[in-house]
C-alpha cells in the first residue's frame, strides 16, 4: 500500500498512526496489511455499504482502488456476484462475434470465382423447378436464367456482396439442392456448395441487424457495469455512489433495448405501431435512468420500489409480444418467438422476486454470505433471460431475412 492509497482515503480508519508509510517497511508492514485488508462484519459496515442484514459477513469495507481491484481474485461475498456478470459479458461479447461474422460467409470470394464454371454445369431451369418446390416459402426465388446475366454484369462491380444475406437461406438451399450437385468435377469443393453460395445471396434481401446489436450492447453494457460496480462499490461512498447509478443505468438499457429486436422485426412493416413501441421503451428507459439519478432511489428502503419499476418496464413488453401474436398468430416464427419471450419473462420475474425478497439468505442468514444468496441467483437468472431473448432474435432475423416485408 502506498501514500497515495492512504491519502485517497482520507475519509477512511487512521492508517497513519499504525506506521504504514514510515521507512520501516516490510515485514510490519505485510503484517498490517493482513489485519488491515480482512473482511469485516455487515455491523462495522459504515452506512452507505449496509444493504442486506441477512448477508452478515465477509465483507470489504473502504480499501484502497487496489486492493478492491485485486480483491476480484480473492473470495468474500462479492467475488460471485463479480463473476457471474463477467463471465455473462464475455459470453455475449462471443455470441455478437460470432453473430457477426456469420453472415459475411455466405459467399466467399473463392466461390465467386467459380460462377461461369458452375452456372455451365448447372441444368438452370431443371434446378429452379426442383428449388421452387423445394422452397415454396420463398417468395423472392429469382428465375435463374436471368440471373445468369445479371451476375454477369454485377459481378464486376461486387455490387453482389452488399446483398449478403442470412445463413439460414444458405443451409436451406444447401440442403434442398439434388444430391447430383455433390459429385461434381471439383476436387475441393462440390458444384452444390458453389450453387447454394451463389443463389442464397441473390433470393433475399438482408434486414438491418441494428436493433439486434443494439439489444446484444445493452446486454453487454448492463453486465460489464453490474461487474464493475460489485467489484468497486466498496471503495468510498462517492466511488459507490457513481456506481450504483451506472448499474441501475445497465439495468435499464438492458431492458429498453431487449424492446428492439421484438418490436422492430414484428412492426418493420408498420411504422406507427414500429414507433409507437419503439420511442415509448426509449423514453421509459431513459426516465428510469434519470429517476435513479436521484439520491433517495438507492437506499434500502426503495429495494421494492426499484424492483417493481425495473419489473413494470419489463411487464410493458406483454403489450408489442401480444400485438404481434395476433397479427402473427398463423406464423410459426412468431409463436416461437413468443415461446422465448415468455421463458425470458420467466427468468427475470424470479430473478426479480428473488432479488426483492432476499431469498434464501433472510431464512437463513449468514449461511449464504459467499455462495447462493438471493443477487447471485438474480445474476444468473439475467444471463439465462438475457441468453433466451438472444435466442428469439436469431428467430426473428431468420424470419425477416426469408420474408421480407
Ligand atoms: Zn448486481
Amino acid at each position: 500500500m502506498s501514500c497515495e492509497d492512504i491519502d485517497m482515503k482520507g475519509s477512511s480508519e487512521t492508517m497513519e498512526n499504525h506506521g504504514g508509510c514510515s521507512p520501516k517497511e516490510g515485514k510490519g508492514k505485510r503484517l498490517w496489511n493482513k489485519v488491515r485488508y480482512q473482511l469485516v462484519e455487515y455491523h462495522s459496515l459504515p452506512g452507505y455499504l449496509r444493504d442486506n442484514e441477512y448477508i452478515l459477513g465477509h465483507y470489504r469495507s473502504e480499501w484502497p482502488l487496489k486492493q478492491v481491484l485485486l480483491s476480484m481474485f480473492t473470495i468474500h461475498n462479492e467475488t460471485l456476484n463479480v463473476w457471474t456478470h463477467l463471465i455473462g459479458f464475455f459470453i455475449f461479447l462471443a455470441l455478437t462475434i460470432y453473430t457477426a461474422m456469420k453472415v459475411p460467409k455466405v459467399v466467399d470470394l473463392h466461390s465467386l470465382q467459380h460462377i461461369p464454371d458452375v452456372l455451365k454445369k448447372a441444368d438452370l431451369h431443371k434446378l429452379h423447378m426442383e428449388l421452387k418446390t423445394c422452397l415454396p416459402s420463398l417468395p423472392h426465388m429469382p428465375d435463374l436464367h436471368r440471373f445468369r446475366e445479371e451476375l454477369k454484369t454485377a459481378l464486376p462491380s461486387m455490387d453482389l456482396l452488399q446483398s449478403l444475406s442470412s445463413w439460414h437461406v444458405m443451409e436451406l438451399l444447401y440442403n434442398c439442392l439434388p444430391e447430383r450437385f455433390s459429385h461434381g468435377n471439383q476436387t475441393d469443393r462440390s458444384v452444390k456448395e458453389d450453387v447454394a453460395n451463389i443463389i442464397a445471396p441473390l433470393m433475399v434481401r438482408p434486414i438491418t441487424r441494428w436493433p439486434f446489436f443494439a439489444f446484444m450492447g445493452g446486454a453487454m453494457f448492463c453486465l460489464l457495469s453490474s461487474s464493475i460496480c460489485h467489484l468497486l462499490s466498496c471503495h468510498s461512498e462517492r466511488l459507490s455512489y457513481i456506481m450504483l447509478r451506472l448499474d441501475y443505468a445497465g439495468i435499464a438499457a438492458l431492458i429498453s433495448t431487449s424492446f428492439y429486436p421484438p418490436v422492430y422485426y414484428s412492426f418493420m412493416c408498420n411504422p406507427f405501431f414500429c414507433n409507437l413501441y419503439m420511442g415509448f421503451i426509449t423514453i421509459l428507459g431513459i426516465a428510469t435512468i434519470l429517476f435513479s439519478l436521484l439520491p433517495v432511489f438507492q437506499s434500502p428502503e426503495f429495494r421494492t420500489i426499484r424492483a417493481s419499476l425495473f419489473f413494470g418496464m419489463g411487464m410493458s413488453g406483454i403489450a408489442p409480444i401480444l400485438h404481434k401474436v395476433i397479427l402473427f398468430w398463423h406464423q410459426p416464427e412468431a409463436l416461437h418467438t413468443t415461446g422465448y419471450e415468455i421463458l425470458m419473462g420467466v427468468l427475470y420475474g424470479i430473478g426479480a422476486l428473488v432479488y426483492a425478497t432476499r431469498i434464501p439468505e433472510r431464512w437463513m442468514p449468514g449461511k449464504f454470505d459467499i455462495a447462493g444468496h438471493s443477487h447471485q441467483l438474480f445474476h444468473v437468472l439475467v444471463v439465462a433471460g438475457a441468453y433466451t431473448h438472444y435466442r428469439a432474435g436469431l428467430v426473428y432475423l431468420n424470419w425477416r431475412d426469408m420474408e421480407g416485408c
